[in-house]
């Protein structure tokens, strides 16, 4: 295990950071650095930039139009972007759907489908999740029943992540009630602007429009948009949640995110001293940054052996876990040190209106940060299941 960079990483390093300084524009970046939420446009933009380069598909092979880099070139972007304030880059396309379609789907299905990806024609939203199948997510009822060349879809997607900005959705369907649960789903590509799909706001704990229910009515679906095979939609599904979870740690997410909490708490004034220097605090902060460490450490353990052609698996789960864990303990950092600032998470704050609540250190947005992250405990297979996954996995002797 080598976990120090080689020299053409370093070089590599260089060249991104020179890239972030001069390509990134100002203003998006400013707005991910204070927290507000980004509109499309902002996320159009940057990956027209980043695709202009050759550096928005980071994951895909060169074949498929992307940049093919290695676990640890993506490692080396997430710590660099993240650091300038570089948006995440929406992955529903282009981690998720994408190498679902470089692995199963149909010759006709790849050409059409990813160049659209890349050069932005199509913005996919995931719909897995319904009412009452999250964790269980093979007890899906959401039907497809086949009429001739389509198929007819009826039930109910829910949390689906920037629907609104959508024009296709991947679904998980069910073709056959009559068997085993995973035996009976398909993968099916949707077009949102079919007569019968209806979009619907939740409005999120931090007052943002995020995610969505999408309601299907009698919706018809071009049997050539099923990927692969009728009935083995649980086969790509799964393949694509192993390419969901690997990422999710975010290392480079909360290294930035702990260094605006220090920026904050070296402003902050408590009794005379910058909050900083308060030895309670302090001690919280020295205890997040110790676990960042270690956490940053196994990150590069994982990617040095993705590098050498293994496959991350539970080890996937625990970065999940423990990611998570850190991000909203620093979030909480970030509201103790905010104080009586973030009290007040005015959406004005996060939408970036005029009237922004008139504090030194510009705290609006981070009760609103410390709400909205509540979901990383959630998403990607909630952390009961992942701590599922390594009980099961450990107790094997698999680990
Ligand atoms: C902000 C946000 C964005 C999302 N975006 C998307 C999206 O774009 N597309 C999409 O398809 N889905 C999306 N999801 C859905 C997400 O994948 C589910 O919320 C998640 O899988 C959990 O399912 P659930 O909410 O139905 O909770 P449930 O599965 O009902 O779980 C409720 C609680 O029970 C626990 N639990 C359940 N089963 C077990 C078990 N076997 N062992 C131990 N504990 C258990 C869970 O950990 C959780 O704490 C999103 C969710 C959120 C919050």
């Amino acid at each position: 295990m080598d976990l120090k960079y080689s020299p053409e990483e370093l070089v590599f390093q260089d060249e991104l950071r020179d890239f972030l300084r001069s390509e990134l524009p100002a203003e998006i970046a400013e707005k991910v650095r204070m927290g507000r939420d980004l509109d499309k446009d902002d996320m159009e933009r940057w990956h027209a930039i980043l695709n202009a380069r050759g550096w928005l598909a980071q994951n895909w092979p060169k074949a498929f139009g992307g940049a093919e880099w290695s676990a640890v070139q993506r490692h080396i972007y997430d710590v660099e972007a993240a650091a300038h304030n570089a948006p995440r880059i929406v992955p529903f396309g282009l981690s998720m759907l994408g190498p679902v379609l470089q692995k199963f789907g149909s010759k006709e299905q790849q050409d059409h489908w990813l160049p659209r990806i890349l050069d932005g024609t199509d913005w996919w939203c995931q719909g897995y999740s319904e009412p009452g199948a999250g964790s269980d997510l093979a007890s899906l009822k959401c039907k497809a029943e086949r009429d001739g060349d389509h198929y007819v879809v009826n039930g109910q997607k829910t949390w689906t992540t920037l629907g609104q900005h959508a024009n296709m959705i991947f679904c998980l369907v069910r073709t056959d009630a009559s068997v085993k649960q995973q035996e009976g789903i398909s993968f099916l590509l949707i077009d949102m602007e079919t007569p019968g799909v209806e979009v619907r706001p939740i409005i999120l704990l931090d007052g943002c429009h995020e995610v969505n229910e999408v309601w299907f009515t009698d919706v018809k679906v071009p049997v050539s948009n099923l990927v692969g095979e009728e009935n083995k939609g649980w086969t790509y599904a799964k393949y694509l949640l192993t390419h969901e979870r690997t990422g999710l740690g975010g290392v480079g997410a909360s290294q930035a995110a702990l260094a605006a909490v220090k920026r904050l708490a070296r402003a902050e004034n408590h009794n005379g001293k910058p909050l900083l220097q308060n030895p309670h605090f302090a001690a919280r902060v020295a205890q997040v940054e110790i676990d960042m460490l270690a956490m940053a450490t196994s990150n590069l353990r994982i990617v040095s052996q993705a590098a050498a052609g293994g496959a991350p698996g539970l080890e996937a789960s625990m970065l999940k876990v423990k990611g998570s864990i850190l991000r909203q303990e620093i979030n909480d950092l970030a509201r103790r040190a905010a104080g009586p600032y973030a009290m007040p998470f005015a959406s004005e704050a996060v939408e970036g209106a005029n009237d922004v609540i008139p504090d030194p250190n510009q705290a609006g947005p981070v009760a609103a940060q410390y709400f909205n992250n509540r979901k990383l405990s959630i998403f990607g297979g909630s952390n009961e299941i992942q701590r599922g996954i390594i009980a099961k996995v450990t107790m094997s002797g698999g680990a």
